[in-house]
């Protein structure tokens, strides 16, 4: 098929569309001039100083207790990193898209950098199924409790990759505080605004007219959108 006819077949597909749901992994970052972190050297490209280690081996709880500073280093630099880039245009069209579908869209994102609320997609029509960056937890949960971050300032020495001290405490315990993501080998997750998303994704999901259901992958991604349906 040759691509002006696969663009106009999803035109079509989208146009005609009762919903929209939007699936985004890191790709969906890439125009935005984030890192995906593809492969060890996507990885080291993006953190230099992490050099043959790997991003499961970094992106990992255990480094909140072996090495506080490393740990909100690398998670406090991503932090600032989101903060401050803007969502791609890509973002708009696909709210526009959605929006004028009868039922709506949804958006089911692995993506912890909480760009799509911050291009005005309503929270309540968001999963994210690795969690947020921009969210907190304890690092051994004293409970479940997760709280913003927008509070949260974090310094990180770009050539080292370390957070300066002060870093963020649990307000109930005093504790070490972590990003309320969803970690390689992560035992501890607290993955309450997860279910709460996961209920509001449901809802939506049950109001469809499910016969018609059709999914097709998305021009705009650079790989392909991953439709991962019910609990995990
Ligand atoms: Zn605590």
């Amino acid at each position: 098929m040759n691509s002006a006819l696969a663009y106009q077949q999803a035109a079509d597909t989208i146009l005609a569309a009762e919903a929209l749901l939007i699936g985004a992994g890191a790709g969906m970052g890439v125009d935005s001039g984030l890192p995906d972190f593809r492969g060890p050297q996507g990885f080291w490209r993006a953190y230099p100083v992490f050099h043959g280690r790997r991003f499961e081996e970094i992106s990992n709880p255990v480094w909140f207790h072996r090495d506080p500073e490393q740990a909100w280093g690398f998670f406090g630099h991503r932090l600032n990193l989101y903060r401050t880039t803007a969502p791609h245009a890509g973002f708009e069209i696909l709210r526009h898209w959605g929006q004028r579908c009868p039922k709506g869209y949804f958006v089911f994102s692995s993506n912890v950098d909480g760009h799509f609320q911050q291009a005005n997609f309503e929270p309540e029509r968001v999963l994210e199924c690795h969690g947020s960056i921009h969210y907190l937890q304890f690092t051994r949960p004293c409970s479940e409790a997760i709280w913003s971050a927008e509070a949260i300032t974090i310094g990180v020495n770009a050539d080292t990759i370390r957070a300066r001290p002060r870093l963020p405490r649990c307000p109930q315990c005093g504790g070490l505080a972590r990003p309320n993501v969803l970690m390689f080998a992560d035992g501890h997750w607290v993955p309450g605004r997860y279910e709460g998303q996961e209920n509001h994704y449901q809802r939506w999901l049950a109001g469809l007219n499910r016969k018609r259901s059709c999914y097709r992958q998305s021009p705009l991604s650079t790989k392909p959108a991953q439709y991962q349906g019910g609990k995990r």
